[in-house]
């Protein structure tokens, strides 16, 4: 049962520490996340990350680094 060399893309079950959940294309079947669109500062629109420092810079890294 080989598949070949690509990854295939398939039904991913995204869910996240909000408690959001939603369907996305992944190689993966199951993916947990910090954050999603639903509670994102910058999405949400709050502001309170920010304000604290730091706090942002490090979102950013670890986001490059999943
Ligand atoms: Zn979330």
């Amino acid at each position: 049962m080989k598949e070949g060399i690509h990854p295939e893309y398939k039904e991913c079950k995204v869910t996240c520490a909000c408690g959001n959940s939603f369907v996305t294309k992944s190689t993966k079947e199951e993916l947990r996340l910090d954050v999603c669109s639903q509670c994102h500062p910058f999405f949400t629109g709050q502001q309170k990350f920010i304000n604290r420092g730091g706090r942002v810079e490090k979102f950013k890294t670890k986001y490059k680094m999943d």
